[in-house]
């Protein structure tokens, strides 16, 4: 309708706005998604992931994420006759998303049918799932990561595991002999520290004997427990011997309630349909997990596995802002273009894609690792430093991107009908839980510099990329220089870190043979001062090829 047209009642006709991106084969649509999977060994898995990404990209899977966070979880202590219950209430689309993510193995399908590869499918369901709802995630990861931890302890593994791993999603709030399938939550951060956990002030004293798999009595209290509807909850506490791993689940094997409650839910910026609390345990029963006094060295086992989450998580975090804003800018006209043929804006998307599809190789490569841990104990070495350098650097870099995705799509990509400003909101969080970002930086060195076998790995995994590009090449010197240097590690920790993880994405890129991308990030990433904000890249990248690559064609298109 022209403005020659209107008539009174009708002021105009919406026009120049994009479809809603809904409707696509998350997958298929994924290039740099599919390369990955291919090359990392899971190549046949594609017919279950072309399924599985035509259900994440369909509109009702994507509505089902923005009810879940539109409807944040309520906390009701009590009953209406005054019993304490401690019950969470979630809006059904949290429970279909768990359903799905269930379905899909991401607790699980790793360890119930370990094969080459099999990390690899994981990863890639769980780079889809993320896509269209990040905080549920957190709760299948926790129970994910419980599996590695809990098998080295049959006298708990023989009652947990077969409930942990199935396929079933429970709710119910019930003592775990009543239901059909279990999950795990992860307790370690108390008010006086989270980072520094030496600091935690729980007490566990044995009921009767001591030992791994004996029950304890813990007194104290912890400060964020998401996932906190789950049925236990791996925890530190300590006892005589120092920091010790508990399970704690919220029922007794007597059929009443632990004493564990909640006292809260977190008010979340981000995270939103996760439920996070504040926990007060009044004596609440946990079987201990391995040796007392080595708590930390035990439940570091799950949380390597909650830190490769985090990056795989926040991989997927990019993909999906970008695919956001290239959607949007491929459907909207300014100054007689569209956006997406403006050159500015081309600057701006490609050098989104150029970070998005780095983070992307990086997962997973180390999805890979996990692969090939299981059969080979030497890339533990490896795993021990790409996750600390991929939790730092990747789990910082989504939030920036996040930001620069939304203002491509300009006033309404801040609207809360949008993906975008979950996506921003979700940004942030991955950096912060599971070792923040100067834990991880600081972690990344000690390893480094503590550990030849760790060094050697690390070096052996560049050595791979020497010669397939001269500032890569250049950097490795440089880089070789910065770590023999071993003045003021700690207060250097963040740019060493930082300059190891993007040799690493860079190596990883250079042998995976995609040459667009691997030129497109050492040229802007590796040498150009500039780079500080998106948008800066040199003139000669193939902007046009890059975004074409990463961009997906709707049925609305
Ligand atoms: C949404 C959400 C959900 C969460 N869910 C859980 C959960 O389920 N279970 C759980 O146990 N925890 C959970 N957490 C807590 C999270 O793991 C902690 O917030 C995190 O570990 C940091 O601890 P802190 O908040 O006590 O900060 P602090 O430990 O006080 O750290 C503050 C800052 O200081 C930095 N810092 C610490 N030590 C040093 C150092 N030596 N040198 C330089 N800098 C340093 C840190 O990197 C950080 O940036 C959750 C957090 C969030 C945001």
């Amino acid at each position: 309708m022209t403005t020659a047209t209107l008539t009174a009642g009708h002021t105009h006709q919406v026009e120049n706005q994009p479809p809603v991106l809904e409707n696509y084969n998350a997958y298929t649509s994924d290039i740099a998604l599919q390369e990955a999977v291919r090359r990392e060994g899971a190549g046949w898995s594609e017919d279950t992931l072309k399924e599985c990404g035509q259900v994440l990209g369909s509109p009702d899977t994507i509505k089902l994420g923005f009810e879940a966070n539109e409807n944040p979880p309520r906390f009701k202590s009590h009953d209406h006759l005054g019993h304490r219950i401690d019950e969470v209430e979630f809006h059904p689309a949290y429970h279909a998303l768990h359903t799905l993510s269930r379905q899909y193995g991401l607790h699980a399908q790793p360890w119930n049918d370990p094969k080459p590869g099999a990390h690899v499918l994981r990863a890639a369901k769980g780079y889809m799932m993320n896509q269209v709802e990040a905080s549920h995630c957190c709760p299948v990861t926790m129970t994910y990561a419980s599996v590695p931890l809990l098998r080295d302890y049959p006298e708990l593994a023989n009652k947990w595991l077969p409930l942990i791993t199935n396929a079933h999603y429970d709710p119910r709030n019930l003592p775990v002999e009543q239901k059909r399938g279990a999950t795990l939550g992860m307790a370690v951060t108390e008010k006086q520290g989270g980072s520094d956990v030496y600091q935690n002030s729980t007490q566990a004293r044995a009921i009767g004997q001591s030992g791994s798999g004996q029950a304890y009595e813990l007194i104290g209290h912890k400060f964020f427990v998401s996932g906190c509807m789950s049925d236990a909850f791996t925890m530190l506490a300590k006892t005589d011997k120092g920091l010790s791993c508990f399970l704690v689940p919220r029922w007794k094997e007597d059929g009443t309630k632990n004493l564990f409650e909640i006292q809260r839910l977190k008010n979340k910026m981000g995270n939103i349909a996760n439920a996070t609390a504040e926990v007060e345990l009044r004596g609440a029963m946990g079987w201990l997990i391995g040796e007392e006094g080595k708590g930390l060295n035990t439940i570091l086992k799950a949380i390597a596995y909650n830190r490769f989450d985090c990056i795989h998580g926040s991989a997927a975090g990019m993909r999906q802002a970008v695919v956001q804003a290239i959607h949007h800018c491929q459907n909207r006209f300014a100054f007689g273009k569209k956006l997406s043929m403006q050159p500015l804006m081309q600057n701006v998307l490609a050098d989104l894609v150029i970070e998005s599809e780095a983070a992307t190789a990086y997962a997973f490569r180390m999805a890979r690792a996990l692969d090939e841990v299981e059969n080979n104990k030497e890339v533990q070495y490896f795993i021990r430093l790409g996750t600390a350098l991929g939790k730092y650097w990747i789990c910082k870099r989504v939030a920036g991107h996040a930001y620069e995705a939304m203002e491509c799509i300009g006033g309404s990509g801040a609207m809360e009908g949008h993906m975008m400003p979950r996506l921003y909101r979700e940004a942030p969080i991955n950096a912060i839980w599971e070792g923040s970002g100067n834990v991880q930086a600081l972690d990344a060195v000690n390893s480094f510099f503590s550990n030849d076998k760790i060094k050697k790995a690390f070096m052996d995994e560049l050595a791979l990329a020497k010669g397939k590009h001269p500032l890569f090449d250049e950097f490795l010197v440089k880089l070789s220089k910065e770590l023999e240097n071993t003045h003021q590690l700690e207060f250097r920790a963040r740019s060493l870190t930082a300059h190891m993880a993007l040799a690493l994405q860079a190596s990883i890129l250079l042998t995976s043979q995609n040459t667009l991308i691997a030129n497109a990030f050492c040229v802007s990433r590796l040498s150009n001062q500039d780079h500080h904000l998106y948008g800066n890249l040199p003139t000669d990248i193939d902007c046009s090829a890059i975004i074409a690559r990463a961009s997906i064609a709707t049925k609305k298109d």
